[in-house]
C-alpha cells in the first residue's frame, strides 16, 4: 500500500524517520510531502495512496475525491475539524485520530502553569507550595489521567470528576471522585480543567462554578477557551481579588483580563502539545494505526463511524 505524508508543516526529523520505519517495517511505501505551498500538489500528491496521514492540513471534499484510492486518513494529533468526516464516510474512507498522544505534554505545562502562579508569577514576593493542596480535575481523560499523576509527585491531594468515566475507574488511578463539578469547586484550592468544548460544555465554567473556590482558588484551563464564560470570569475576578486565572489558550477577552496583573496569564500562543515528544508519538500513533488497520482491519480510533 502505499502511505502519504501530507503536512504543510512539517513533523520533526524524528517523528519522520519512526513514521518510515513502521509504514515500511509492515511492507507499505512511504510517500512525503511536506511544505507543499499549492492546493493542486496535495491533489496530485493524493490521487493513488491508499492512506494518509496529516497534521493540520485540509482534507477537504476536493482531496478526497481526488483521492480515488484513499481507504484512510489519519490526523496525527486530537482535533481532527481539518477533516471533512462527514464527506469521508460518505466515500467509505475512514477518518482517525491520535487520541493521547499529546496528553503528557499538556499535563506538564498545567504545571509549568500553576508553580507561575503560586510563586506570584516570580514577581519576588513570597508564594505558597503545591505540597497538601488539593487539586480538582474537571474531566479524568487522557489529559486529566496524566494531571493526576504528576500531582501525586506534587504531594497534592487529588480530586476528580467526570461526566462520563465510573467513579471506580477515577478511585482505581488513587484519585478521589467527587459526585458533581460543583463539589469540586467548592473543595479545591486548585481546579484544572479537561473537559472537551462539546455544546454542555460552552461557556459552562461561569461565576457561579468559579465563584465557589476558596479564598486564593486558582482555576488552570488548558482545555479550550470556548468552555469559559469570559464576562462571568472578568466580573469574578473583579469582585474574588483572591482568585487566579492561569492558560495556555488566550481569552477572547485577553486585553481585559491584562487588567488582573499579578493573577491572570496566558500564553502568547496555545503551548500545551508544542513539545517534540508529542509531535513525534502523534506521528508514529498514526503509521501503527494504518498499518493495524490494512492488517485486520482495526479502526479503534475511526471518529466517522
Ligand atoms: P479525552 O477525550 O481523553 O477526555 C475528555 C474527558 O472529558 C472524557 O473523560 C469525558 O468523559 C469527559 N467529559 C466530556 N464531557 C464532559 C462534561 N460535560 N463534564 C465532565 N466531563 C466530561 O480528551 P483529552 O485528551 O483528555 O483532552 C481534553 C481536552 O483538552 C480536549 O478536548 C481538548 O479540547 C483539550 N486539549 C488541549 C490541548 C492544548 O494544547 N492545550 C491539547 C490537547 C487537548
Amino acid at each position: 500500500m502505499k502511505v502519504l505524508v501530507a503536512t504543510e508543516k512539517p513533523f520533526a526529523a524524528a517523528a519522520v524517520n519512526g513514521i518510515k520505519a513502521e509504514v515500511e517495517g509492515a511492507g507499505h511505501q512511504l510517500v512525503l510531502l511536506e511544505k507543499y505551498t499549492e492546493k493542486q500538489q496535495l491533489l496530485d500528491a493524493v490521487a493513488d495512496v491508499e492512506a494518509m496521514i496529516v497534521r493540520s492540513d485540509k482534507v477537504t471534499a476536493e482531496v478526497l475525491d481526488a483521492a480515488k484510492a484513499l481507504k484512510i486518513v489519519v490526523r496525527a494529533g486530537a482535533g481532527f475539524d481539518n477533516v471533512d468526516i462527514a464527506y469521508a464516510k460518505e466515500k467509505n474512507v475512514v477518518v482517525e485520530n491520535t487520541p493521547g498522544q499529546n496528553s503528557n505534554a499538556v499535563a506538564e505545562l498545567v504545571f509549568g502553569l500553576l508553580v507561575y502562579a503560586v510563586r506570584n508569577f516570580y514577581n519576588g514576593k513570597s508564594g505558597s507550595e503545591l505540597l497538601g493542596k488539593k487539586l480538582g480535575i474537571l474531566a479524568f481523560g487522557n489529559v486529566g489521567r496524566n494531571v493526576a499523576r504528576i500531582a501525586k509527585g506534587f504531594g497534592m491531594d487529588v480530586y476528580a470528576y467526570d461526566a462520563f468515566c465510573p467513579k471506580d475507574v477515577i478511585e482505581a488511578a488513587g484519585v478521589k471522585a467527587v459526585d458533581s463539578q460543583d463539589a469540586l469547586f467548592e473543595n479545591c484550592d486548585v481546579v484544572s480543567l479537561h473537559i472537551p468544548a462539546t455544546p454542555e460544555t460552552k461557556q459552562s465554567i461561569n461565576a457561579a462554578l468559579v465563584g465557589k473556590m476558596k479564598k486564593g482558588g486558582i482555576l488552570v484551563n488548558t482545555a479550550r477557551k470556548e468552555v469559559i464564560n469570559e464576562p462571568e470570569l472578568l466580573k469574578l475576578l473583579e469582585e474574588r481579588t483572591d482568585l487566579k486565572y492561569v492558560s495556555d489558550i488566550m481569552p477572547d477577552a485577553h486585553e481585559e483580563f491584562c487588567k488582573f496583573e499579578g493573577r491572570y496569564f496566558a500564553t502568547p500562543k496555545k503551548m500545551g502539545a508544542q513539545t517534540a515528544e508529542a509531535n513525534i508519538n502523534a506521528g508514529i500513533a498514526a503509521a501503527k494505526q494504518i498499518n493495524a488497520f490494512f492488517a485486520d482491519g482495526c479502526t479503534k480510533f475511526q471518529v466517522n463511524k
